[in-house]
């Protein structure tokens, strides 16, 4: 028997009583006659201990022992006279009659504690060592336990898990595709699917009714922080509902998961729709842990011989609460940051309003202390704050106001990890035009239904038709999307028609499912939640590499296995290159 108990198990009661265990070996301690060993697994630390007065031979065997050699101990549990309170197994310590090396083990290239000294990429190409550190396991952990408790929640409300194919062809989401060449057909290629969502409403199809699926997809997309090419989704698709029969079924889901995660109840969580996001918070993900809304400021802002005002679109505020305390340095420091390319404001105007009733601001020269009054009204400012003002497009200033909004949240702690506030984003446009290639496209993708009353305006004024599509975003972030479909085939035309698909073109691309869509396709709508994300929201962490096991670098490779790779000469061949 290799153990009668895990290295986190035994307690003041078992002293006494003789155990085997195995591990590996955490941390040696050689003391004179004495030599203590940390020995670990998945499920703590329990400390070894070996006397040269009781086994001189063994001592020395104990002493042989490095750094993550894998080994099984057996001996007595006796109680600890230097306990450790930090520790659950700090009472006890084993001390040991017979060890037995199980195997021995290369000195790691970083130290494998909760605190390592390795970088990141030496940590990605040993990440099975990584792997052995506490934060990383647990964050696995948490992720495995975030898994069962959508699959509980999903079965107990009758969805039906079904696998769909990953060698497909191109998917709508509007990504690139990573492609796959085919051998028995020379030439031709299959597509990863960029997520299952063909397949899903084929499935509605078919009657399956509620679907879901934990599933990878795989996206062709330069890199940016919270991304990888393959990655997770929470896939789902249910008939005969409407919009809020979606929301409701995947609010619980979402609560119910923090509260088996977590054991936070997340509350009701808020509807607003695309227009009142965009104008409260500048952003479509608002992050609702803390207020500091975007105020209109044009009616006491515009008008008074101050051209950056006058000539804006829009002139947007934000009153950050006790900000008065900001020295002039400061201000200064955020005026730089909302310069930055990645920001592109041309300046940042504030006002300060002072205890004893006055104002000063940046522009005195052209507002007096009255209009200031009025901003400060406007803004419904109390005494020691501070107005911080942007101006410009109304669509850029209000995304450049979303950025300081989080930057100044961040800063007076209003971000905290351990809050957590979700919210749903509804009736997002339908379309948007990309001036680039000329076209319109779909913001979510082409089978989202415009809302009805919308429906007219599709040919005369695409940009103001609103999509049944809704997003749910937590602290800033969006976690899922998804919209209630269109199923009727007319309806389905005329949303190729417009985002200039051909139907020959449409045909060729998603014919499989417009052909399904004349064999009684019931009204469907669905979601797919990201499950990298929502691990890392749970686990307080910003990098969804820290909740994958073996996770792409910046580069999209895997630097352990070292992939990608180019293919040799027979697979060439074979392949008919
Ligand atoms: N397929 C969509 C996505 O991956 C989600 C959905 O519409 O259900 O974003």
């Amino acid at each position: 028997m290799h153990r009668t108990h895990t290295c986190g198990e035994l307690r003041e009661s078992h002293i006494g009583t003789t155990v085997t265990l195995s591990g590996w070996v955490q941390k040696r301690r050689d003391f004179g006659a004495m030599t203590f060993i940390d020995l670990r697994d998945r499920y703590g630390l329990t400390q070894l201990s070996f006397n040269e007065e009781l086994d001189k031979d063994l001592n020395e065997r104990a002493r042989s022992l490095g750094r993550e050699y894998v080994v099984k101990v057996y001996g007595k549990v006796i109680e600890r006279s230097n306990k450790n309170d930090k520790m659950p197994t700090g009472d006890i310590e084993i001390q040991v009659t017979a060890i037995e090396v199980l195997n021995e083990a290369l000195t790691p290239p970083f130290t494998i504690e909760d605190e390592t000294d390795g970088g990141e990429e030496i940590r990605l190409k040993y990440r099975y060592l990584d792997l052995r550190r506490n934060p990383i396991q647990e964050k696995l952990i948490l992720r495995s336990k975030l898994n069962k408790a959508v699959r509980d929640y999903l079965n107990d409300a009758d969805f039906i898990d079904v696998e769909t194919p990953y060698l497909i062809k191109s998917t709508p989401e509007g990504a690139r595709d990573f492609v796959v060449p085919s051998r028995l057909n020379e030439g031709q290629y299959y597509a990863l699917p960029q997520s299952p969502q063909t397949f899903k409403q084929l499935l509605m199809v078919s009657g399956f009714d509620k679907y879901y699926q934990i599933v990878k997809c795989f996206r062709d997309e330069d890199f940016r922080a919270d991304r990888q090419p393959e990655f997770t989704q929470i896939d789902c698709e249910m008939s005969f509902v409407e919009r809020d029969d979606v929301l409701d079924t995947f609010e619980g889901m979402i609560r119910s998961v923090f509260k088996q995660v977590k054991d936070i109840d997340l509350g009701d969580i808020p509807k607003l729709t695309y227009d009142e996001a965009m104008r409260r918070f500048g952003s479509d993900k608002p992050d609702m842990r803390f207020g500091m809304e975007l105020i209109d400021l044009d009616e006491v802002a515009k008008g008074n011989g101050f051209g950056v005002f006058d000539n804006a679109d829009s002139v947007v505020a934000i009153n950050v609460t006790g900000g008065n305390s900001y020295t002039r340095k400061e201000l200064d420091a955020f005026t730089n940051w909302v310069k930055r390319p990645q920001i592109g404001a041309l300046g940042l105007i504030y006002c300060r309003v002072n205890a004893d009733g006055t104002y000063k601001s940046s522009v005195d020269k052209f507002f007096d202390q009255d209009k200031l009054k009025s901003w400060a009204e406007t803004c419904g400012s109390q005494a020691d704050d501070l107005i911080l003002v942007l101006s410009g497009n109304t669509e850029k200033v209000r995304k450049q106001m979303n950025e300081l909004r989080l930057h100044v949240g961040e800063l007076r702690g209003l971000r905290p990890r351990d809050k957590f506030s979700a919210c749903w984003v509804v009736d997002f446009p339908l379309v948007e035009y990309d001036e680039e290639s000329d076209r319109w496209h779909a913001m979510h993708h082409p089978f989202t239904s415009p809302i009805p009353a919308d429906r007219a305006k599709m040919k005369t004024d695409p940009s103001s038709v609103k999509a049944n599509a809704y997003d749910m975003a937590i602290n800033g972030m969006e976690v899922g999307g998804g919209s209630i479909r269109i199923h009727d085939k007319e309806l389905q035309k005329r949303m190729f028609d417009l985002l200039g698909f051909t139907p020959e073109e449409a045909q060729e691309q998603f014919g499989f499912l417009l052909n399904a869509f004349e064999y009684g396709a019931p009204p469907h709508g669905g979601i797919a939640f990201g499950l990298d994300r929502l691990s890392g929201i749970l686990a307080g962490t910003d990098s969804i590499r820290d909740v994958i096991a073996f996770p792409k670098n910046n580069m999209g490779r895997d630097i352990m296995i070292d992939a990608p790779a180019p293919l040799n000469a027979d697979q060439k061949r074979e392949l008919g290159y």
